[in-house]
This record gives C-alpha cells, sequence and structure tokens, in this order.
C-alpha cells in the first residue's frame, strides 16, 4: 500500500475535471493536485460526446439541406461517405486520451489511473495507492443506461454507433431523447433507414412539445419513421446476421443496427459515497450551489451530479467548484460564491431544436394560465425570407414571456440555425431585460441572418408606449 498527501484530488478527466484543474493551476500553482482517472483520459464530449458526434452531424445536416433545396439550385443530392467522415472523426479523437495526460503532467499534477473509491470521508484509493486530501472533487460523468433485456449484447450504446466501420441499411433507435434524435439524423442524412421506438408519445421531454412535434412532422418527411407508445421486449440475432426486435404488442421488426437511446445515468455506484457521507437522488450526487457535497470536503461537478447533462453546464459548475475550493484553501473565512446561470441546449437533428428556460409545460404544470400569468408569441411553418431561402419546409418558435415583467420566462426554436437568436434572448433573460428592451437591440442585427428574424417573433409582444427610447 502506498500512500501519498495532496491539496486536491480530481477524480475523473472529463471537461468538468479538466476546466476546474485548468483554475486551480491558473490562479495557485502551488497547490498539490492528484487525479484519480479511468482510461481513456479525455472525457465524453470529446471521445464520445459532443465533438465526436457533430463529425456526423455536419455531413448530414449537409445531405438533408440539399434535400431541401431540391429543384430549388440543387439538381441532386450530395452524397455522403461514412468511411470518410469516421476517419475524420478518428483522427480528432484518437490523440485525445495521450493530450490530456501530457497536459495534466504538464502542469504538475499527479496522474492515477484507475477506479476511486472512498475510504473515509478524505481519503480515496485507487488500486494499491491511498490518496488522502484536503479537498476531493468528484467529475464522474454518466454512461448509458441498461435495457436490461433478452439480447442486449446486440444493442450498440452511443459509443459504438461513434466508431462502427460498416454503415448499415437500417438502425432502430431505443428511446425517445436527444441521443437518438440526432443519431437517427446521422443516419437520414448518410441515406439509412430509420426507426425510433419510445415507450410513451412524448418525445425529447425536457422541450416544449409544440417545438417537438414539428420537429417529428419534419423528420417523418425526411424518412424517420416512429413506433410511440410501445416497449422492446427482447432482440434475437438472424442467421443472416439482421437483428429482430420483438415489440410490446407482439409485432417484431427487423434492422442491421440496434442502438440504445434511453438515457444516461450518472457513475456514482463505484465510489462508495456512503463512506464518505454523500447524498444522493435518483439523479446523481446532490449539491448546492457553491458544488459542495453533503459533506463539505467534497465538491462533485458535471454529468455526475443532478443537473442537465450539458458539457458547457458541467465547466460553469467546475469554475464555481474552483472559485469555493480556493476560498476554502486560501481564505477560510471569506463567503462562498456561486454563479447566476442558464443553460441553453440544442439538439443537433436538421433543422436543429433549441430551448432555454421554462417550457409551457412546466407552467402549466405549476398551475399558471395562458394570458394571465403568463404569454405566448408563437408560430409554425412561418414562411420568413430565411426559411424560403434555406428551402425549410417545417418551423416552430414559442416565446414565453411575463406580463407583470415583461421579461422572458422560456425560449423555444426549431430551425436551421437557431443558436443565435437562443443566445440572445439568454443573455436578455440572465440581464434582466424586458421583451421591448430586447426587440430595440435586436433590430439592429446582421441582416438577414436567422439572429434577425427574432425581431419577428417578438413582435406580438410590443406595446408602443413601452417601445419609446
Ligand atoms: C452522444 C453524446 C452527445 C452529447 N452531445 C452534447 C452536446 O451536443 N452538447 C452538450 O453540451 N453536451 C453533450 N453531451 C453531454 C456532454 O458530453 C457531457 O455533459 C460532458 O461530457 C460531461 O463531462 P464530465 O466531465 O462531467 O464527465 P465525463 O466527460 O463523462 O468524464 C467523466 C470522467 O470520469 C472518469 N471516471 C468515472 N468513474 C470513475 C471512477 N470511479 N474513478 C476514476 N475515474 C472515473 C471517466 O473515465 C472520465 O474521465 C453529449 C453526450 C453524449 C453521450
Amino acid at each position: 500500500m502506498n500512500e501519498h498527501n495532496y491539496d486536491i484530488i480530481v477524480v475523473g478527466s472529463g471537461t468538468a475535471a479538466q476546466t476546474f484543474i485548468g483554475d486551480i493551476v491558473a490562479y495557485a500553482g502551488d497547490l498539490r493536485i492528484a487525479v484519480i482517472t479511468e482510461s481513456p483520459a479525455g472525457g465524453v464530449c470529446a471521445l464520445e460526446g459532443c465533438n465526436a458526434k457533430k463529425f456526423f452531424c455536419e455531413i448530414s445536416s449537409t445531405v438533408l439541406k440539399t434535400k431541401h433545396l431540391l429543384g430549388k439550385g440543387f439538381k441532386k443530392l450530395s452524397v455522403p461517405d461514412w468511411e470518410e467522415a469516421l476517419k475524420q472523426k478518428t483522427a480528432f479523437t484518437d490523440p485525445v486520451s495521450e493530450r490530456t495526460i501530457e497536459w495534466l503532467i504538464s502542469k504538475n499534477v499527479s496522474c492515477y489511473n484507475g477506479g476511486a473509491r472512498f475510504v473515509d470521508e478524505t481519503t480515496m484509493k485507487v488500486g494499491e495507492d491511498v490518496l488522502s486530501a484536503e479537498y476531493i472533487v468528484l467529475a464522474t460523468g454518466a454512461r448509458p443506461r441498461k435495457l436490461d433485456i433478452k439480447g442486449e449484447e446486440y444493442v450498440f450504446t452511443s459509443k459504438d454507433f461513434l466508431e462502427h466501420k460498416n454503415f448499415g441499411r437500417s438502425y432502430v433507435f431505443i428511446g425517445g431523447g436527444f441521443v437518438s434524435a440526432e443519431f437517427a439524423t446521422i443516419v437520414t442524412g448518410f441515406g439509412g433507414e430509420t426507426t425510433i421506438i419510445n415507450h410513451s408519445d412524448h418525445l425529447l421531454n425536457t422541450f416544449d412539445n409544440d417545438v417537438v412535434d414539428e420537429w417529428r412532422r419534419s423528420a417523418e418527411v425526411d424518412g424517420i419513421k416512429f413506433q410511440l407508445n410501445i416497449g422492446v421486449k427482447y432482440i434475437t440475432k438472424e442467421p443472416n446476421g439482421k437483428l429482430k426486435i420483438f415489440l410490446s404488442d407482439g409485432t417484431s421488426i427487423f434492422s442491421d443496427y440496434v442502438v440504445n437511446g434511453t438515457g444516461r445515468i450518472p457513475n456514482v455506484e463505484e465510489l462508495n459515497v456512503d463512506r464518505a457521507n454523500i447524498v444522493l437522488d435518483k439523479r446523481g450526487i446532490v449539491v448546492n450551489k457553491y458544488m459542495q457535497t453533503s459533506n463539505e470536503r467534497v465538491f462533485a461537478i458535471g454529468d455526475c451530479i443532478n443537473t442537465m447533462q450539458l458539457a458547457r453546464l458541467a465547466d460553469c459548475e467546475a469554475h464555481v467548484a474552483a472559485i469555493n475550493c480556493l476560498k476554502k484553501i486560501r481564505e477560510r473565512k471569506s463567503p462562498l460564491v456561486s454563479f447566476n446561470y442558464l443553460a441553453p441546449a440544442i439538439v443537433f437533428t436538421y433543422p436543429q431544436i433549441a430551448m432555454v428556460g421554462k417550457t409551457e409545460q412546466s407552467l402549466i404544470n405549476k398551475g399558471l394560465r395562458l394570458g394571465i400569468d403568463y404569454e405566448v408569441s408563437s408560430g409554425k411553418d412561418v414562411r420568413w425570407a430565411n426559411d424560403l431561402r434555406e428551402g425549410s419546409r417545417f418551423s416552430s418558435f414559442k416565446i414565453i414571456m411575463s406580463p407583470d415583467s415583461r421579461k422572458i420566462l422560456g425560449a423555444h426554436i426549431f430551425s436551421p440555425e437557431p443558436s443565435g437568436c437562443i443566445n440572445s434572448i439568454k443573455t436578455a433573460m440572465l440581464a434582466g431585460r424586458t421583451v421591448e428592451e430586447l426587440w430595440r437591440e435586436t433590430v439592429l442585427s446582421p441582416y438577414p441572418t436567422r439572429e434577425s428574424d427574432l425581431t419577428y417573433m417578438l413582435n406580438p409582444f410590443l406595446q408602443e408606449e413601452k417601445l419609446k427610447y
């Protein structure tokens, strides 16, 4: 048994861990830091998540865009090549692990490879090494939920999908979350047949129902099939190599590949958190706004905690934890800090689905009434100039405002490039600006961009007397 002592132990080497360590070494390079990580180092975002998948999203959305523009400037579809796209992705992902370790070593961080477990409140064990520290930061991420059905061994995880070499003719996605929506779009763009199977008719359930319905109409026209309110009972492999998927209504379908898109669960079981008095709930480690767990010597950040699983949210949490960890070590009495942040999210289908803030459904569930407690500006299949040029047949938006404060409560957009609009709305929400103030700023957006469409979305809210400069 080898015993070591550090100022901070970080468990994990994904984006949350790297952001935390980046802050600590920038502001307190003298602290002794250890990282315990399982292989490969680097984390989900770079290796098998946001960045990896985008190599395929770029190609498939370009193909789908040309499909929407057939007869409007394109005579035929552009032809994607799975092998080429896979090569591009692999050239990006292959060096990630080694570079992560090199970067950690260059910052004088001690690296331990393996699964970390708590021994007590401030001590962890990895292999034959026992590490203790003043503070511990958990950044262990999440992994795909198991299906627990017969034939699970034939089912791809999202990682398997992003690494498979032989593009198939048909794919079945189990689950109606973002992995199924995005990866089914990828398959469609690359010319495969896709079916999404979901146990309810509610897809992408953190997003607005109406906007998601519009995506579904659009996806169906692009070739994605949906089998809703149905479960998968088991899967077998036929002698010809095809997979046979047996459904809860007694029917079955065949497919080359089946992909698990039923969601991701936090990596917490292996940690022995009960030895460190750390409280969990169903969605992960419970933290306060300073990113402290129920054991105030342990912080937790990223996908392993009970917030949304988004890369930049993981980074924000890491910044908060780093500031507070440093405050604890350096200025023992000064108050801890929290950030005022809002996490926007985009599903990279084509067109994309974007959101920030509240959904209308969540307001209704709280007993709030349309026209009294909140107002909506919404549109469907609008034919603004940008939509006509991009050949968009389907589009949708919904902005929700509080009539009392005239501030935006939530925004939901289905369009080829919703990111600029959603980000402008997020900034206005954070700054507490009214719809009239946001409208005035938006009038001077570069034209004709998607961002400039925001004025049209806000128009129905405007009150003349409040627009006066
Ligand atoms: C297919 C896919 C697409 C995604 N697309 C997007 C997107 O478009 N936008 C977006 O914002 N987010 C996206 N995400 C989510 C995003 O990738 C995560 O939010 C982000 O990577 C979380 O980072 P993290 O550092 O918390 O965890 P991770 O990156 O998962 O890192 C966890 C680390 O902990 C280590 N570890 C785990 N358990 C132990 C243990 N017991 N001991 C030691 N080490 C351990 C692992 O080896 C790993 O290094 C996507 C995710 C997936 C799967």
